[in-house]
């Protein structure tokens, strides 16, 4: 069975995507295994709300939320949601989390194909070790960051594709 680590860089809905496969493979995925990458709303197309909903039923998908408002001082959110892979062993709809392994990695690499990737992975130039390079915005925000941010006017879109899955 072929890897599914991948070996290129190309343009990818959304952004860059880097891959190198043979660096990642003798990595074995410590950028996957510490925190799966985040998602930024560009990687569920046009119907975001059925694209929610689909990904939070699969059991797959959850919410998390960047504490305090990601814009900074002067604004008053006490948290911003953003969605992200499920971490392997929790259950929770929303689930705040600063580490765990993402629920789609294999010993093979990562089983999504590489263009439904999220954004947050796509922008990652592998270099061999951890933390590998992260092509961002240029404002040297990380990915957790940037994904709270475009995020933050789609909150009640996030709020009621939770509902709507009949998840928790
Ligand atoms: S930490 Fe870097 S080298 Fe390792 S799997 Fe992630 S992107 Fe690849
Ligand atoms: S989606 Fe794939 S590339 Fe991104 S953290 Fe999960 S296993 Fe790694």
């Amino acid at each position: 069975m072929p890897s599914r680590w991948g070996l290129r860089k190309h343009r990818g809905t959304g952004g860059s995507m880097y891959e190198k496969k043979e660096l990642c493979a003798a990595c074995g995925g410590k950028c996957c295994k510490g925190m799966p990458g985040s998602a930024f709303p560009s990687d569920f197309g046009e119907l975001l709300l059925d694209a929610l909903v689909e990904k939070f039923q699969s059991g797959l998908w959850v919410i998390d939320w960047w504490e305090g408002d990601p814009r900074g001082k002067g604004y008053r959110m006490a948290q911003s949601y953003f969605v992200r892979p499920a971490i392997k062993g929790a259950n929770a709809l929303f689930h705040p989390s600063w580490g765990g392994e993402c629920i789609f990695l294999s010993e093979d690499g990562c089983t999504l194909p590489s263009d439904e990737r999220p954004l947050g992975c796509k922008r990652l130039e592998p270099g061999g070790h951890s933390p590998c390079m992260y092509h961002g915005d240029g404002t040297g925000k990380n990915a957790k960051h940037e994904g709270a941010l475009a995020w933050l006017k789609h909150q009640l879109v996030i709020l009621q594709a939770a509902k709507l899955s009949g998840r928790r």
